[in-house]
């Protein structure tokens, strides 16, 4: 009996929980990613939630924060990320609040009696509040009916944002009088980060939930050029009604693109770690109200960023490694609505990285031994990042499985080696001339050395070691080096050849590259160099989101309409409605509050403060 009552419980829970995610956000039902996470956290069972960025992971302990009674407290941690949920929830008439360093005495005693009184419901928390008895003896004394722990992965060294800060949490939940259901999300992924939230902030028993990776509305490109910032100002201007984020490895690097774009008349932002933090706020800012067109950072410019409608994130520069790229990119198209990440490579990268690798890693002090193991660790991850910029098959495939999923594809048409295919070059003289040279000099040479032979270069060292008299000497004369090399590098990603690791490496062949010179295998290039043209071409007809185009210029009187709206308010323009809500309203073009509120996130509490604004705005515009 007490089952089948537990059932109805559960039944009326859900269904609360689906009124609740449409009164507030305006949608109709939970991503199928969200549904367990919440179930679990709505039975009072722990949740360790990995889901990608944009998956949604903010409504999976926000609604139910709604639906049970009393407070729910939420660590994260930047002001800045804190401020912006904040804002979001306040716009959506959700009650909520933050308690942070910025915070006179006078706000912090406000919103502690609002707490008190039971009038917030969400009350997010800088974990360095924990270090005070005086507060920690406060929240003990509130009902505190939930725990988040928003970006998780910061209380492991593994991560990439360690803060030793979040290690205060696990003793603050063990010395609570009642201890309350606990959820920690994230975005990464890798084991011992998983295992360092599990042990750390004791969620041994805790339902672990990974979501699959890909993200169908972000397309992706590698772009081999070495006119990196024509490229990037052309794309830029081309895209002048969009915003995006271009990553450059080096603060030099930000610059000259920053000056660059300026130039160019775009109105632009830079953001690196060199920066006062007043400046950066300030840059931070702007962006976020759409002041700037696009951000030129290193990566210091990260997780504080919350803006969902990000349409493009190029780099400048290949990154060291996949997470970090993937973490970059994934900045992009968070509200859903398609976007391009552009990685645009140059054999350079691989140099700076390389010599960045051996710098930290001899400089890091410690067990010499436990260094070079590090080393080889970080030089296979950034051989697997070059890969990725010469994989000649499809790039969302590879990426998954890097991260250890299958994809169900084999050309996703959205990435730029599915879209080049038709462009496929046989390469098996090349490949042939490669693999002999490695093989006629007993595989001790990397690819300087075997490009350098086989373009029949005469230098001291060739002469010397009598390499001019191999028959494979000077076959391909009339190939450039930068050519070579980066067949050289798409023969590493296609399995042909290994490297060893370390500050010289070495280049031998493998089976494949044995059955190519036996003659029972052809090798083919994509070429990928070839300007990848933006998205209102090809990757439009790839929509994956449902999605039709912009609705024209409606949409950017929308956006600018917007931007009005959100000056008023002081928030940020997304926070008032993401793109994807201004795209389906130029395509729809409601006339009533009714059909206004039918559109896919918009709750009752903005149809109620936009609702009639954006129809006046929507009625008096002109085609
Ligand atoms: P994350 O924190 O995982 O990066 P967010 O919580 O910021 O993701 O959500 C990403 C976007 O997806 C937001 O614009 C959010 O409003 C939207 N979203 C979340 N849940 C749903 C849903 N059930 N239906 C439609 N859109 C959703």
């Amino acid at each position: 009996m007490t089952h089948n009552n537990g059932d109805k419980n559960m039944a009326d829970m859900q269904e609360r929980a689906l009124h609740m995610l449409e009164t507030y956000f305006g949608y109709t039902s939970f991503r199928p990613a969200q549904e367990a996470p919440i179930a679990s956290l709505l039975k009072d069972e722990d949740v360790v939630g990995i889901m990608p960025t944009g998956a949604g992971k903010s409504i999976c302990f926000q609604i139910p924060a709604l639906c049970k009674p009393g407070l729910t407290i939420v660590f994260s941690p930047l002001i800045s990320l804190m401020k912006d949920q904040v804002d979001g929830l306040v716009d959506q008439n959700i009650p909520a609040a933050l308690i942070n360093s910025t915070l006179t005495q006078r706000e912090f005693n406000k919103t502690m009696y609002d707490v008190r009184s039971g009038r917030i419901k969400i009350l997010y928390i800088a974990p360095e509040r924990l270090g005070s008895n005086f507060f920690c003896n406060v929240l003990r004394s509130l009902p505190i009916a939930q725990v988040i722990i928003d970006e998780a992965h910061c209380i492991s060294e593994w991560g990439h944002d360690f803060r030793p800060s979040y290690r205060l949490i696990g003793d603050w939940l063990q010395d609570l009088p009642k201890r309350p259901v606990v959820g920690a999300f994230t975005a990464t992924a890798t084991k011992a980060v998983e295992n360092d939230i599990k042990s750390l902030l004791g969620l041994g028993a805790a339902n672990v939930y990974v979501t699959g990776f890909d993200r169908p509305n972000l397309s992706f490109s590698v772009i081999r050029t070495p006119k990196r910032m024509d490229y990037v100002v052309d794309y830029v201007r081309r895209h002048n009604h969009e915003n995006g984020i271009i990553y450059c490895s080096t603060r030099k690097d930000v610059e000259r693109v920053y000056e660059n774009l300026t130039r160019a008349g775009i109105q632009t932002g830079y953001y690196h770690a060199g920066l006062s933090d007043d400046m950066r706020k300030d840059m931070q800012n702007k962006y976020a109200f759409d002041q700037l067109q696009v951000m030129v950072a290193t990566n210091a410019f990260g997780m504080g960023i919350d803006k969902s409608n990000v349409r493009y994130v190029l780099h400048y520069q290949m990154p060291r490694n996949m997470e970090s790229y993937y973490q970059e990119a994934g900045r992009a198209g968070r509200d859903g609505g398609k976007a391009e990440c552009i990685l645009l490579y140059s054999g350079q990268d691989v140099q700076v990285h390389k010599y960045l690798i051996e710098q930290t890693v001899d400089q890091s002090g410690g067990d010499p031994r436990s260094g070079e193991q590090r080393k080889l660790v970080e030089l296979r991850k950034l051989q697997a990042m070059i890969d990725y910029c010469f994989s000649s098959t499809c790039l969302r495939k590879y990426m998954l499985s890097y991260f250890g999923e299958s994809a169900l594809w084999d050309h996703c048409d959205n990435c730029s080696s599915c879209q080049s295919r038709g462009n496929v070059v046989n390469v098996t003289k090349e490949a042939k001339a490669i693999f002999r040279a490695i093989i006629a000099t007993e595989e001790r040479y990397g690819a300087s050395m075997i490009s350098a032979i086989v373009r029949g270069e005469r230098t001291d060292r060739i002469v010397r070691a009598g390499f001019d008299a191999l028959p494979v000497f000077g076959y391909l004369s009339d190939v450039g080096e930068t050519e070579i090399k980066g067949l050289i590098q798409q023969f590493l990603a296609a399995g042909y050849l290994r490297s060893s690791m370390g500050k010289y490496p070495v280049l031998s062949i493998t089976a494949g590259a044995e059955e190519v010179l036996a003659g029972h295998k052809e090798v083919e290039e994509v070429r990928q160099d070839i300007v990848v043209s933006s998205r209102k071409s090809k990757g439009a007809s790839s929509r994956s989101d449902g999605r039709s185009s912009k609705g024209g210029g409606l949409f950017e009187h929308l956006r600018q309409h917007r931007k009005q709206l959100a000056i008023e308010a002081g928030i940020p323009p997304y926070i008032v409605f993401p793109d994807t809500v201004l795209i389906d309203l130029a395509n729809i073009r409601p006339t009533t509050l009714g059909e206004f509120g039918n559109i896919k996130g918009v709750g009752e509490a903005k149809l109620k403060k936009y609702g009639l604004s954006f129809l006046g705005a929507i009625s008096t515009y002109k085609d």
